[in-house]
This record gives C-alpha cells, sequence and structure tokens, in this order.
C-alpha cells in the first residue's frame, strides 16, 4: 500500500492527514514520507544482498539534507554533479569515500575539492576533463581515482531531454575512442584507474538497454582486462523509471538480477547511481486552490502552486497524478489545473477531471525527484517548504523562503 493513502476520505501521508501540514506550514509545501524512502532504498539493498555494491544516490533528484543524511544513515553514497552538490552532501555527513562525481564541465575548483574531499571516485565524461584531472592531481601532489563514463550508444526509449547514453548526447567518452583513453590514464602516474561506467538516461521504462549498455561495458573491460588494465567496479548508472501514471517500469528487483545475471563470475564491485526511483514516490506537492474558472474550451483550477515549484510538466509534459485532499461528492469537472505564473506553460496537469471548490487542498503526486531540487523563484516566489512524515510525526526540513532573502544579493546603482 502507498504511503499515501485516504483514511475515512481524507489523504494521509503516512498516519498524518495533509490537511493538518497545510494548517502548519502553508501551501504550496512539498511532504515526504521516511518509510517510503527508507523502504525504496531497502529494496535496492534487498535485491543486491551477497554482491559486493555502493548504491550512490544520484543526489540531484532530490538534495535536501534531512534526506541525504537518511539515506547516509543507511549506508548509501552519493552521485554528485557539482562541487555545490560535493559541500552539501560533505555538510549531510556522507563519507567522502562514498561519493562518485559525474558531470560533463567539472570545473579546476570542483576538481580540487573533490580530490581534497578525498572522493571515491570521478566518473570522466571526455579526454579534456581527464587531462585537465592529471594537471589538478600533479599540482595537489595526490592520485586522482577514476573511471570513465562511457557512452555506450544505447537507446533509453525515454524523453529526449532526458536520453543521455545515445552518441549525439553530450555525455560520457564515446564507446570507440573509451579503449585509447583507458590506455593514456593507465600510463599516468597521477591517475588511479578504478572503474567503467554508463548512465544512459532517466525514467526508463524497460531492463533491454540497461542490459544493452552493461554487455557493451563488459566487452570493453574484457579488452581492457588483455591489456593489464584492471578495474574494481563498474558502475551502471541510475535511470531506472518509476511509476507516474500507467508506466509500469520493471520492479527494482528484477532490474538488479538482469544487471547480476549479466556479472556473474566477474569480479567487479558495482556501484549504482539511482535517483528517481529512491525518492519520487516518497514525496508529494500540496497546494491549494485559489480559484475555479470555469469557461470554454477550458475551466481552469487556478492553484497556488506553479511551474517554479514543479517544473516537469512544463519542461517535459510530464504527467503527475493530482488527487484531491478531501474526496468529494458531486460531479467531475474536467480542469486545467494551473498556477499563477504568468506564462502559458505554466500547468501541473492537463484535463483532469476533479470534483473540487475553491479553497480545496490538491496533492500532486511523484513529486520527491525533481521537484524541489529544479525549482525556482521565478516571478519572485519564495520556494515551497519541505516537511518529511515519519509516522504521525511531522518534521520540518526546510522553511519557506522568505520574500526578502530573494533579492538580499542584489544591489542598487550608486547615485541616484
Ligand atoms: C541524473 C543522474 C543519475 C540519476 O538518474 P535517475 O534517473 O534519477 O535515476 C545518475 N547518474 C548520473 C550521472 C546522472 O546524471
Amino acid at each position: 500500500m502507498s504511503v499515501f493513502a485516504y483514511r475515512d476520505g481524507t489523504l494521509c501521508a503516512e498516519s498524518v492527514p495533509l490537511p493538518e501540514i497545510a494548517a502548519r506550514f502553508g501551501t504550496p509545501c512539498y511532504v515526504y514520507s521516511r518509510a517510503a524512502l527508507e523502504g525504496a532504498y531497502r529494496a535496492f539493498e534487498t535485491a543486491l544482498a551477497g554482491r559486493e555494491d555502493l548504491i550512490c544516490y544520484a543526489m540531484k533528484a532530490n538534495s535536501n539534507i534531512a534526506i541525504l543524511d537518511l539515506f547516509a544513515r543507511m549506508g548509501a553514497g552519493l552521485d554528485i554533479v557539482s562541487g555545490g552538490e560535493l559541500a552539501r552532501g560533505l555538510a549531510a555527513g556522507a563519507a567522502p569515500g562514498r561519493i562518485v562525481f559525474s558531470g560533463v564541465g567539472k570545473s579546476e575548483a570542483e576538481i580540487r575539492a573533490g580530490l581534497a574531499a578525498g572522493i571515491r571516485c570521478f566518473n570522466v565524461e571526455s579526454a579534456s576533463e581527464l587531462a585537465r584531472i592529471v594537471r589538478v592531481a600533479d599540482a595537489l601532489g595526490k592520485r586522482a581515482p577514476v573511471s570513465l563514463r562511457v557512452n555506450p550508444d544505447v537507446d533509453p526509449r525515454t524523453h529526449p531531454y532526458i536520453s543521455t547514453g545515445l552518441k549525439e548526447n553530450k555525455f560520457g567518452v564515446a564507446y570507440d575512442e573509451a579503449l585509447a583513453l583507458y590506455r593514456e590514464a593507465a600510463r599516468s602516474p597521477h591517475l588511479d584507474v578504478i572503474g567503467v561506467g554508463f548512465h544512459i538516461g532517466s525514467q526508463l521504462a524497460e531492463v533491454a538497454p540497461f542490459v544493452d549498455a552493461l554487455d557493451r561495458l563488459l566487452v570493453l573491460a574484457r579488452a581492457l582486462e588483455r591489456e593489464g588494465i584492471r578495474l574494481r567496479h563498474l558502475d551502471i548508472g541510475g535511470g531506472l523509471g518509476i511509476r507516474y501514471r500507467e508506466e509500469q517500469p520493471p520492479a527494482v528487483a528484477d532490474y538488479i538480477a538482469a544487471m547480476l545475471e549479466r556479472l556473474a563470475g566477474r569480479p567487479f564491485a558495482l556501484l549504482l547511481e539511482p535517483g528517481r526511483a529512491l525518492v519520487g514516490n516518497a514525496g508529494i506537492l500540496l497546494t491549494r486552490v485559489e480559484y475555479l474558472k470555469p469557461g470554454a474550451p477550458h475551466n481552469f483550477a487556478i492553484v497556488d502552486a506553479a511551474m517554479n515549484d514543479l517544473m516537469r510538466p512544463s519542461l517535459y509534459d510530464a504527467w503527475h497524478d493530482i488527487l484531491p485532499v478531501a474526496r468529494r461528492s458531486g460531479a467531475l469537472r474536467r480542469y486545467e489545473v494551473v498556477g499563477p505564473v504568468c506564462e502559458t506553460g505554466d500547468f501541473l496537469g492537463r484535463d483532469r477531471d476533479l470534483a473540487i471548490a475553491e479553497g480545496d487542498l490538491l496533492a500532486v503526486m511523484s513529486a520527491g525527484a525533481y521537484g524541489m531540487s529544479m525549482s525556482s523563484n521565478y516571478n519572485s516566489r519564495p520556494r515551497a517548504p519541505e516537511v518529511l512524515v515519519d509516522g504521525a510525526a511531522v518534521h520540518l526540513i526546510r522553511s519557506r523562503e522568505t520574500v526578502e532573502s530573494l533579492f538580499a544579493l542584489e544591489r542598487r546603482l550608486p547615485g541616484g
């Protein structure tokens, strides 16, 4: 059963009715469930039992410190993509030796920070980046642990904006160039070549592209072995999809089983970088209906959350279920659920059949991943607070931003 379920006609987070949260913290408000977060993590852990592994949570999906801390307590590492995420992860208490650093544009300062912290591995995405890591490591008198992120050129069959493992994407080292780059890396006294990996995209609904990518990497790993380059780990990235609507993504256990089957008899430690699969269905965005604006061709439900709070519908035309917090009887009406932001693209859901009145609360479901972390202050809207429910307890894990904080860093020109 979902941790977000109705009790006596009222939608609850674990055992807390959502109207209580709205009354205490206002709306819009992100609400997460500890049980759902831990349950999602445990599904990976259980499926991997017996294999040397490290689950590096891709923190860009949701980087609240309370959530990072929760996963760290369960033994997770982190997959980071910026110096900001490194600092945030360390502040949350992540062990540096469990952090892998991905991303195509690592700056010198970011590489320096990663080396100084003693992270587990840099996932290198180009020859130029490798050369930069060598220079920085040399200057610091360190050896940098590296793994190439190889672009296996497989089609993940997901939304084009979140597909990353095709030749045409900016990510990773081209498969055909990987061997030469490994040879070069292996010769450098400033590098410790420890792994190979891929990350082919996000919200994948099938196992097959993962299997294809893994097979290609295993071929590469064998070629490397023949040249005396022995890797310690293989990183299969993230990308496992979740159910937003009618998708049937593979169960974590099936996905992992398919990977482990391919890896049977191979000595690598397995690294994973799940993001969405750990947090996506562990959170919702709670919002209130401000106005109903009936009309033709559309009826509009104007709510107090907007594209700045949850960008996925506007950006990817993504679907999020929208549920009334209190069920009411009465005729369903078809609505465009939109926010107050001055953009036609500002919608949270289209063509939703709802029985609602002004002042009602709505829950935008599956908002735990790429919700708050992609939010902005567009239209000078303070970001929503974040609340984590644990059984009957409610913890505020991020306060609502103040309007003053939005322009605190700005300065008038002198004179005048
Ligand atoms: C975004 C990202 C992930 C996580 O992707 P999900 O689809 O959220 O699992 C993992 N690895 C890398 C390199 C990423 O950029």
